[in-house]
């Protein structure tokens, strides 16, 4: 607690999913007695996976809810805080960083690690939400293993669009990819690569009017914007590809980021352009975006704090 009431940390993190609770256990077994806030989505995306088969260590795969429950309690075994509450607002104008809850306690920190994540774009179909983990996925990668052998649909056409497509052309019989323009947006070798694919159909100008289904996903209702037609596609899975927005907007006065908000961070490293402020997880990520690989950088991101902490003799 410093002289004026205000509590004074070591490190705080913001954000709960991989890449925060990993931080969190390496700053608190360094001593760093780390405070972290979880956000609105305490456990952050995975909360809303079923099955992670694909994070190692988990040999018969585990639910996203109970991975985040453990990787929680790892923290808190060696002495992390976890507050359930927002930062709604933050000043980076001095050595020491200030940070305030939606409840407007302001905290004092010598370094902050932003582990806040990236949330998926949605369609804002209520039929998206219905089937939503029943068939409506936002990642590829995570869930189209579930469906292999099935015939499936993406929507969107950037690079994740076309290189998610690509990666369910390889398990699934035939993807049928929905372009609502007469163009993708994806780099041109991406095109090029889903145009080969034998088994991705592009269906061009087409948008989605509806997932269909019983208990799970059965269809997707589309529709030709340039000759105003209807059709319906037999699928048992359907994929959102059309970005994601990460959660940085609280950051925007003080963080260098890409346009799409990203934070940006130096090479080989969690530093951003504000000493003592470190970035990982999917803020800053907007390739990988996978749990191990935001859990490799909230390490980092612990790492840099405690030899950042070291060289002011903070610590
Ligand atoms: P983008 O913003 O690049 O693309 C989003 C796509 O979704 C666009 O094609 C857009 O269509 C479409 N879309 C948006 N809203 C809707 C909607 N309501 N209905 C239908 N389609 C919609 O996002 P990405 O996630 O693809 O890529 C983000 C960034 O990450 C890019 O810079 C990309 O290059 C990069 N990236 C790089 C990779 C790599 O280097 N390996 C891999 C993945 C991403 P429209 O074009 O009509 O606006």
């Amino acid at each position: 607690m410093s002289n004026n009431g205000i509590a004074h940390e070591k490190c705080i993190i913001i954000g709960s999913g991989p890449a925060g609770y990993t931080a969190a256990v390496y700053a608190s077994r360094a001593n760093l007695e780390p405070l972290l806030f979880t956000g609105q989505e305490p456990g952050g995306q995975l909360m809303i996976t079923t099955d992670v088969e694909n994070y190692p260590g988990y040999p018969d795969g585990v639910m996203g809810p109970q991975m985040m429950e453990d990787f929680k309690k790892q923290a808190e075994r060696f002495g992390t805080r976890v507050r359930l509450e927002m930062i709604t607002k933050v000043d980076f104008s001095g050595p020491v960083h200030k940070i305030w809850t939606e409840a407007g306690e302001e905290l004092h920190a010598d370094t902050i690690i932003i582990s806040t994540g990236a949330s998926a774009r949605w369609l804002g179909l209520p039929s998206e939400q219905t089937f939503m983990n029943k068939g409506v996925s936002a990642c590829a990668v995570c869930d189209g293993f579930f469906f292999r052998g099935q015939e499936l649909a993406i929507v969107g056409a950037g690079d994740t669009a076309a290189e998610e497509a690509l990666y369910l052309s390889k398990l699934s019989p035939q993807v049928h990819m929905l372009v609502r323009r007469d163009e993708m947006r994806a780099s041109k070798i991406m095109q090029d690569r889903v145009k080969k694919a034998e088994n991705i159909k592009i269906y061009w100008n087409t948008e989605t009017k509806e997932v269909l289904g019983g208990d799970e996903v059965e269809a997707v209702r589309v529709y030709n914007n340039k000759t105003n037609e209807e059709s319906t596609i037999p699928v048992k899975g359907f994929f959102v590809a059309i970005g994601h927005k990460p959660n940085t907007g609280i950051f925007k006065d003080w963080l260098e980021m890409d346009e799409a908000g990203y934070l940006i961070t130096k090479p080989k490293s969690t530093k951003t352009n504000i000493e003592g402020v470190f970035a990982s997880g999917d803020a800053q990520d907007n390739i990988y975006r996978q749990a191990v690989t935001a859990a490799g950088t909230g390490c980092m991101a612990a790492l840099d704090a405690e030899r950042y902490l070291t060289e002011k003799e903070i610590i």
